[in-house]
């Protein structure tokens, strides 16, 4: 892959691209001096800095997932430890049970989400949240489209409550949100993925820094690896979040 990294120093964030937002998930990522991919292929998760799964239809995603031969090769990414951001949809395919009704999942995140459990279209709207996290600034909000709801949490921290019920919910590198953040320009929230995802870039690039590169033929300088080559050997080396 040509893009994996580039002189910029930009992190690279895919973006699951199969059905749903995913184009409002690069132009939010932009706002914020990310590059993003489109991803479509097992090829395409190769060498991220991050992944999004966007919102969308989650039946729908199921299906092209299957369609597309992605469902392992995604659940193996999303299982690596990467920094992932998943809205709606994405959260619904991340949880741990699904209801109204039941369909499969990764259940990487221990929640219960019932499906379309704020309501259909016409109660969607954007939402005051109550914040349990000094990470995101008083007065942020979510903005709610026949969004999931989860109706019971194991162990991962609760970021956020909306009339009481969990919105906002984080498990080491996966961050899940019912409602919308990258709707909006500059949301907290997405600045929250961000800030995970040039962490954890930098902890991988510390530690490619700090183990010696195998010695190639060839190699001018031995030890001294290619940035993106060191930074690859390492994804399997990070420090488990
Ligand atoms: N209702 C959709 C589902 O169940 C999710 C809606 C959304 O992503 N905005 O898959």
């Amino acid at each position: 892959m040509g893009d994996v990294r580039t002189e910029d120093g930009a992190p690279l964030v895919g973006v699951l691209a199969l059905q749903g937002d995913f184009d409002d998930h690069e132009q939010a990522l932009a706002a914020f001096g990310v590059r993003t991919r489109q991803v479509r292929t097992a090829d395409g998760l190769r060498g991220l800095d991050g992944l999004v799964l966007p919102g969308g239809e989650s039946t729908t995603m199921l299906k092209l997932l299957d369609v597309e031969g992605l469902w392992g090769p995604l659940g193996e990414a999303l299982a690596s430890g990467l920094p992932v951001f998943a809205t709606c949809a994405g959260m619904i395919l991340l949880a741990e049970r699904v209801e109204n009704p039941q369909q499969r999942s990764y259940g990487l995140l221990p929640i219960t989400v019932v499906r379309n459990g704020y309501g259909r279209q016409f109660h969607s709207g954007t939402f005051a949240l109550q914040l349990e996290s000094n990470e995101l600034p008083e007065g942020t909000t979510g903005t709610f489209i026949r969004a999931p709801r989860i109706t019971a949490v194991g162990d991962c921290e609760v970021l956020a409550r909306r009339d009481g019920d969990p919105v906002l919910v984080r498990k080491g590198p996966l961050l899940a949100a019912c409602f919308h953040p990258e709707l909006e320009r500059g949301h907290a929230v997405v600045a929250m993925f961000v800030t995970a995802v040039r962490r954890a870039r930098e902890a991988a690039g510390a530690i490619a820094a700090a183990v010696p590169a195998p010695r190639t033929a060839g190699a001018e300088a031995p030890g001294v690896a290619a940035p993106s080559k060191g930074v690859a050997q390492c994804a399997s080396l990070r420090p488990a979040r």
